[in-house]
């Protein structure tokens, strides 16, 4: 399949292309495009051979699925039961990084929610997203548009790496501004309420949710991994994750015994070393990523899945990465990383 790529850098002036786009899906195409959190694989939201073939792009298990993108909050009511608690998330965060898990309505076809009677449903907030999804009169299927297993695109560059030829239309709009996946929340109710439950950490903090829902319950998954045979509550959370090639190793400890541990192991081996930038003048410079300062979360999560899939193609032998902590932002960090590295932490 020869894939088209075209670069739109202002949503209005491109018209023209994204009624391409548009007409690509409709006529059950596969489009990329670009969100503020990762680039989507995009599919009509309402059509199983669409979904079959976003599966089959991918390389995705169709059991695992898919999240539909809508152009405005008001809209899920249409492919879902959005209730009260739907409405306060989305007056809060929608447009933005949230995605909520609603019972379904018979239009979404199995093949979008992987056999599941509940649709993952998003309002991403990106000019070109927001203006591809407003021409279009159904929901758009996308997950991440990256091969299943490597890190997700945070730029055009990564999506063409992985889907040339697979898909029909690569829209290119720059980096991501995020760069990890949206969160993921399920409404649920048990006898004292409706209740969220966190499924994917990401932009949306825990803390944030927590202000417009009293109990948010953290799945076992998104911290720990899962036990043989137990399943998970959001199927992607079974499968290992935006895992390089080369071994990364995650390191917990004192940041000073941990920078002597990185300069240490410089000396020895070939590695690779995701490094904040207050270390760069302790250490070499051969493979060095640096992901921001210690503190600065935004850039952690902005640079992340591009070094990832850049210190990949060094000739190291490991990769190092520092273990984050879990507040704010930085739990979305930890829930990739410890994927990432299979849960390989050392103890410094
Ligand atoms: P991706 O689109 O690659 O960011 O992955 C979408 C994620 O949403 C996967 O981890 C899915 O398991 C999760 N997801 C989508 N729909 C549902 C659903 N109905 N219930 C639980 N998790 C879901
Ligand atoms: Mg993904």
């Amino acid at each position: 399949m020869q894939t088209k790529v075209i670069r739109i850098t202002d949503s209005i002036t491109d018209g023209t292309s994204l009624k391409e786009a548009a007409d690509i899906l409709r006529a059950g195409g596969l489009v990329v495009f670009p969100t503020e959190t990762v680039y989507g694989l995009g599919g009509n939201g309402l059509s199983q051979a669409a979904a079959e073939k976003i599966y089959e792009a991918k390389g995705r298990p169709s059991n695992n699925p898919l999240i539909i993108h809508i152009h405005h909050p008001a809209e899920a009511d249409k492919y879902a039961f959005a209730g009260d608690l739907y409405n306060r998330l989305a007056a809060a965060f929608m447009p933005g990084p949230l995605t909520v898990i609603l019972p379904k309505r018979d239009c979404v076809p199995y093949a979008t929610t992987g056999g599941l009677d509940t649709v993952a449903v998003r309002c991403p907030d990106h000019p070109v997203a927001h203006a591809l999804l407003k021409v279009c009169d159904f929901p758009v299927a996308a997950p991440s548009a990256n091969l299943s297993g490597s890190p997700s695109p945070t730029c055009a560059d990564h999506v063409i790496a992985d889907l040339s030829g697979r898909v029909d239309m690569i829209i290119d709009g720059g980096e991501c501004e995020i760069g990890l996946e949206s969160t993921i929340v399920k409404i649920d109710r048990d006898e004292k309420g409706e209740y969220l439950t966190l499924l994917r950490p990401g932009a949306i903090t825990y803390d944030a949710l927590t202000c417009v829902c009293e109990r948010v319950v953290i799945a076992g998954a998104v911290l720990e991994q899962l036990k043989e045979g137990e399943r998970p509550l959001s199927p992607g959370m079974m499968y290992k994750h935006y895992a390089p090639k080369i071994p990364l190793v995650l390191l917990d400890g004192d940041p000073q015994d941990v920078l002597a541990f990185l300069q240490k192991e410089q000396a020895g081996k070939s590695c690779a070393i995701l490094c904040y930038d207050e270390e760069t003048t302790a250490l070499k410079p051969e493979n060095l990523f640096l992901v921001g300062t210690r503190d600065d979360l935004a850039t952690q999560a902005h640079t992340l899945f591009a070094y990832l899939r850049e210190a990949d193609k060094t000739n190291a032998k490991i990769i190092y990465a520092h273990l984050p902590k879990k507040d704010g932002l930085g739990l979305a960090l930890y829930n990739r990383l410890i994927r990432a590295a299979a849960h390989t932490i050392k103890k410094i």
